[in-house]
């Protein structure tokens, strides 16, 4: 695929299209009210070096734009209070002396003010503010057969009731939760790294949803591993997604795997990190050999380099 400049990483193979969600509403823009700052519960702690986040809270890392993570401080409380983005729930973590929201926030958000509704002990609600900083992703103009583009009626069909499905995967909130001190994940491969999440791409002139995972360079057959360790929630062989692995590690978070020559795995097996998901592969739409992973939290795609080291 010719291809126009995501850096260096233009010759990736990629997918022609990715999941999305329905635009959500839940993050409110503009009406002002107090902000309340978003600090980390690590920055706050006595006696640790401030230069450097405890390795018990420092995945995912905190990047409050979209597409990416916030982490909302909530206090202390004796139990955990449930948070929220509209009715769809939040991780919370954390322990009495402080609890911790960490929000996906969607693509498609507004830079800005944004909330989330915290549930007291007792049922009394409050909002808290954070601010959603604006970042900056590349559009990617890219001429195509029109055929690749434009869906047969029957695909069509096919597409939007994967969606739904889709749609209803993503919204899995399982307990337990994960452990806070164990959300760095591994990439389900080794390989090189687009950093092409959040890419918008425009296919004849065709806005299409923005690249919404990353994409990670492998030979066809390479195993895929597990990321965290999780519950194998869904498999199947998708229109965009090729053959797909979704994994719930819990509480809202789950990573998916796509485009796979072979699914290695089922729904209900509880796996390891780096169990073997399946292998490499260029099913659905993909332009060839590479593994599409995305990680989902409330909901929402989020970029998959913030829960890894490196
Ligand atoms: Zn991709």
């Amino acid at each position: 695929m010719g291809g126009n400049g995501v850096g260096h990483h233009s010759a990736m193979p990629f997918e022609y299209f990715t999941t999305s969600l329905p635009r959500r509403t839940a993050l409110l823009g503009a009406l002002g009210a107090l902000l309340s700052p978003t600090v980390p519960a690590w920055a706050t702690a006595k006696g640790h070096h401030a230069t450097k986040p405890l390795a018990t809270t420092a995945w995912p890392h905190a990047l409050a734009v979209p597409g990416g993570i916030a982490r909302i401080a909530l206090g202390a409380a004796t139990t955990r209070p449930p948070a929220f983005t509209g009715e769809v729930p939040l991780l919370v973590l954390g322990d009495a002396k402080g609890w911790t929201a960490l929000v996906g926030i969607p693509l498609s958000t507004a830079p800005g003010e944004a909330r989330i509704r915290v549930q007291d002990a007792g049922g009394a609600q409050r909002d808290i503010a954070y601010t959603v900083a604006p970042k900056h992703y590349v559009e990617q103009r890219l001429t195509v057969a029109p055929r690749t583009v434009d869906l047969s009626a029957q695909d069509q069909a096919r597409y939007e009731r994967e969606h739904t499905h889709i749609a209803n995967v993503m919204a899995t909130f399982s307990e337990p939760l994960p452990p806070a001190n164990a959300l760095r994940m591994t990439a389900p491969v080794a390989g090189r790294r687009s950093s092409s999440f959040g890419l918008r791409r425009i296919f004849n002139g065709q806005p299409r949803n923005p690249h919404s995972g990353m994409d990670i360079a492998a030979g066809m057959g390479t195993p895929v591993h597990a990321p965290l360790p999780g519950t194998v929630i869904d498999t199947g062989d998708y229109f965009f997604n090729g053959n797909t692995v979704w994994l719930d590690h819990g509480g809202g978070l789950i990573s998916m795997v796509c485009h796979l020559s072979s699914i290695a795995a089922k729904v209900g097996d509880v796996v390891p990190t780096g169990a073997v998901l399946g292998a490499v592969g260029a099913t659905g739409r993909a332009t060839g050999p590479h593994l599409h992973w995305g990680v989902v939290l409330n909901r929402t795609m989020v970029d998959p380099a913030l829960f890894l080291a490196d």
